[in-house]
């Protein structure tokens, strides 16, 4: 079987070592060398999983351990216990893949359809369906992250602030050692996203070392049918294998997994992939609701997604830890109702 994959992004560079038992593979990527725009935070035992199947030792690919992340709601402020939850050195993870794997990669060429004449299998793992073709309702979100040296960090752990629901997306700080971090921003507008950075940074005086910007594709799954198209099937955020809070890496290799399993049954693949992400349709509605401040919409889904993030990032919440979290919360709904949510309150920390 000859398999030409397009995009050697983190789901390409994955399976470029998980095709290979299937026969002549070639990897065809945009740019020079494997970049990667990320703030590189997973759930360790996905970490770990990922690396021991591939052949590597994971412990020398987590940056930093996390124990809480802090949520900043402007007037409000959640600090949750996480048990499994890191930041890893993704690049060099992606560069020692594209080492161990036997295909034949060609960095700086632009993959097209014309390849799907080429091969037997064309897999579409550019993030942004550039072969399988956009669908209309493609949504796409614009970030710019920094990655900052701090004499002392700003916030002690991985830090979202969801302060400006309209925005579309959040800021986040997410530690690299106790000096480094990265800190970027999603949302609609590129220059909205680019200003709030640049005011993190000069508030807590960063020094920056390194720029990146890029555009997402940030659709369930479900948003992303058809997953293949005659001999094109898709992988990673090409079919949607991202949260709306932009959290991709380990569903993107799950998806990658799946191929390598069902290459020769598309349709199981498909069906595997839709089973496994289903959540991620509670997860869109839920972020929706925050955007548009539908707060009983906001209450039924999330109740929903906790479980699951509960589950994926260990979240241990002790019985005081709770009431603490529930106090508050209603500390700040009293105060916001009655002078505004401008005014607000902070709350007690979550811990
Ligand atoms: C700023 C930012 C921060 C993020 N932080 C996190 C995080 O903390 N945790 C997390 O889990 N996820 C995070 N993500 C999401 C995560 O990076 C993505 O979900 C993941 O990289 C998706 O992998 P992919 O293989 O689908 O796409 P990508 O990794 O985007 O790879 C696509 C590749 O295809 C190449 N390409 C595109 N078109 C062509 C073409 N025509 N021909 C050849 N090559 C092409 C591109 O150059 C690229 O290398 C973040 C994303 C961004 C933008």
């Amino acid at each position: 079987m000859k398999i030409a994959i397009c995009g050697c992004g983190w789901s390409g560079a994955i399976l470029s070592n998980m095709l290979t038992e299937y026969g002549r593979v070639d990897v065809y990527e945009l740019n020079k060398q494997p970049i990667t725009v990320c703030a590189c935070g997973v759930p360790l035992s996905f970490l770990r999983h990922l690396t021991k199947k591939l052949g590597f030792n994971p412990e020398e690919y987590v940056l930093w351990k996390s124990n809480r992340i802090i949520l900043d709601f402007g007037t409000i402020d959640i600090t949750i216990p996480v048990r499994n939850l890191c930041t890893f050195d993704k690049e060099k993870l992606m560069k020692d893949l594209v080492q161990a794997s036997d295909a034949n990669f060609s960095f700086g060429k632009k993959a097209s359809t014309e390849l799907k004449n080429r091969y037997d299998l064309v897999v579409d793992a550019t993030g942004k369906r550039a072969l399988l073709g956009p669908l209309p309702n493609d949504k796409i979100l614009q970030a710019f992250q920094v990655k900052a040296r701090f004499k002392e960090l700003p916030y002690p752990d991985f830090y979202m602030n969801f302060s400006d629901p309209s925005s579309g997306g959040y800021l986040w700080m997410f530690p690299i050692s106790d000096k480094l971090a990265y800190v970027g921003c999603g949302g609609y507008s590129g220059s909205y996203i680019f200003h709030r950075v640049q005011r993190f940074i000069k508030r807590f005086k960063g020094r920056v070392l390194e720029r990146r910007a890029k555009s997402s594709r940030v659709n369930s799954p479900i948003e992303s049918m058809p997953f293949f198209k005659g001999n094109i099937v898709g992988v990673g955020t090409s079919i949607g294998t991202i949260s709306r809070l932009g959290e991709g890496n380990a569903l993107s290799a799950k998806s990658a997994e799946f191929l390598a399993e069902h290459l020769n049954n598309l349709k199981e693949y498909s069906r595997k992939v839709l089973a496994e992400f289903r959540w991620l349709s509670n997860d869109y509605s839920f972020f929706e609701a925050y955007e548009k401040k539908l707060k009983s919409k906001l209450i039924y889904f999330g109740t929903k997604i906790w479980k699951i993030y509960k589950r994926r990032f260990d979240i241990r919440v002790t019985l005081s830890e709770f009431l603490s979290f529930i106090y508050g919360t209603l500390r700040w709904a009293f105060y916001s109702f009655r002078y505004g949510a401008e005014l607000g309150v902070k709350s007690r920390k979550f811990k």
